[in-house]
């Protein structure tokens, strides 16, 4: 899906036309992967446009450059009011948010510490990741050949540009196999998560998810189906999950920023049978909170 092309672009402290948002060819994050983003969304509610955990967000945006040495210039408040200015001034009621901040333009080569680091807020309208289909019906799934980085390489936690090219080869490899997405393994063979996602298993109305320790991103929606599934009286437990439990699972999920909530229905040609009743009670309550429709959850929404 092209995307979306809006007016304006937050650039360090500026807005900047969407067409002269550009960057050097010699910006260092291009050759060398060295950049921290997020992955933010606003939705439409009765009361307006409101960012969805925008401070959680912007919190674990400065956690990712802080594991890469990276002084970021602005605040989590002043980059929070950015975000919402930059909404306003593109005139949007739902989108996503991509906040990057990376090494830019000034010295080549793996010694980062003269180059300077630029931030860009950027907006534009994204759909379901993995689909509106996908959300009602499920995704096909295969386990990926390709594993999650360990933390002896590359600390999982940091939501790091350069990371994603691990990503990338689980996602085109289950595409190449017909599938919509890929479920990889940690360093130690147990299940981490999707490519972008994290993962839910659900076996005897209990709620399983891979701990930190599984070389997760740990997913601020991952801790929204958490919150929402124990206020709905079910039991989570973080621990390690193997492969075959999944195949025998009763209810699978991913979830993230962009794909939300999107129940799983096959795993390596093994049918999840519907009608998932726990997946569908979380969801349900996930949208009500994302829309504002859900008191409980009010204080997750930062409206403009
Ligand atoms: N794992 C990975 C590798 C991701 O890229 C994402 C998306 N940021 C997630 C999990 C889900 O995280 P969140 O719910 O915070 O979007």
């Amino acid at each position: 899906m092209p995307i979306q092309k809006v007016k304006k672009i937050w650039m360090n402290g500026e807005f900047v036309d969407w067409d002269d948002a550009n960057v050097h060819i010699l910006t260092h994050a291009l050759h060398y992967g060295s950049g921290v983003f997020e992955g933010i969304r606003c939705y439409k509610t009765a009361d307006g446009p409101a960012v969805f955990r925008h401070r959680e967000h912007m919190e674990r945006l400065h956690n990712s450059a802080k594991i890469y040495q990276m002084e970021i210039p602005y605040s989590v408040e002043e980059l929070m009011d950015a975000t919402k200015e930059l909404i306003r001034e593109n005139g949007l009621e739902e989108c996503y948010i991509r906040p990057i901040a990376y090494r830019g333009y000034g010295e080549m080569g793996l010694n980062p510490m003269n180059v300077p680091i630029d931030v860009a807020i950027a907006v534009w309208p994204w759909g379901a990741y993995l689909g509106d289909e996908g959300i009602k019906n499920g995704i096909r799934t295969m386990i990926s050949s390709f594993q999650r980085i360990s933390p002896k390489s590359l600390p999982p936690f940091a939501k790091c540009t350069g990371t994603y090219v691990n990503s990338i080869l689980s996602k085109l490899e289950s595409l190449h196999a017909g599938c919509d997405e890929a479920i990889v393994l940690d360093y130690r063979g147990f299940i981490s998560e999707g490519p972008g996602e994290n993962l839910f298993m659900i076996k005897s109305g209990k709620i399983f998810t891979p701990p930190e320790h599984a070389s997760i991103l740990v997913g601020i929606t991952r801790d929204t189906a958490i919150t929402i599934a124990r206020d709905l009286g079910y039991d989570v437990v973080e621990t390690d999950i193997t492969r075959g439990q999944l195949y025998l699972a009763d209810e699978l999920f991913f979830t993230g920023t962009a794909a939300e909530i999107t129940p799983i229905r096959e795993v390596d040609d093994i049918e999840i049978e519907k009608p998932w009743p726990i997946t569908k009670a979380i969801q349900e309550k996930f949208y009500a909170a994302i829309k504002g429709k859900d008191q409980n959850y009010k204080d997750w929404l930062d409206y403009i």
